[in-house]
């Protein structure tokens, strides 16, 4: 397995209850490195064009709002199989579907309201950390 790098957002619904410590403890204690780390107020274009996969999508108009209704932290985090094992530790989707002691599971208000997000594949996770980092902003 090889060391990589994934981008993770922690949401307004964690931020608005002071919870950024508490996710990053789960996100540690999985022994997954937080090489960086920046807590911003996206603009409704950074939103609409991070999550513009979903454009066409029903509840993407409520999916904008709600990323830009709060500050978010947007991190880079490394590890061993980083991607597939950050998805794991985030949980499902859907906090209704989420297995025990992940991070939805624990903190995630709804199916929107789902307290992270994170890089769904290798060719995402580029993408997704340049748009908010330099790559002297990571520092591992
Ligand atoms: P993310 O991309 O944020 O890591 P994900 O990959 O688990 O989440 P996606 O299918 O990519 O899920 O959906 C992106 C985000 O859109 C979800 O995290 C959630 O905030 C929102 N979302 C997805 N489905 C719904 C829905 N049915 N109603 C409202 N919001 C939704
Ligand atoms: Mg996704």
């Amino acid at each position: 397995m090889a060391t990589e790098r994934t981008f993770s957002i922690i949401k307004p619904d964690a931020t608005k209850r002071n919870l950024t410590g508490a996710v990053n403890a789960v996100i540690e204690e999985a022994g997954l490195r937080i090489v960086a780390q920046k807590r911003i107020l996206m603009t409704r274009a950074q939103a609409e064009t991070f999550y513009a996969v979903h454009s066409e999508r029903p509840f993407f108009g409520e999916l904008v709002d709600f990323m830009i209704s709060a500050p978010v932290v947007v991190q880079v985090l490394e590890g061993e199989n980083a991607i597939a094992k950050y998805r794991e530790v985030m949980g499902a989707t859907n906090p209704a579907n989420a297995a025990e002691g992940t991070i939805r599971k624990k903190f995630a208000l709804s199916v929107g309201e789902n307290t992270v997000h994170g890089s769904d594949s290798a060719e995402n996770a580029q993408i997704e950390i340049a748009q908010f980092f330099a790559g002297n902003d990571i520092v591992g």
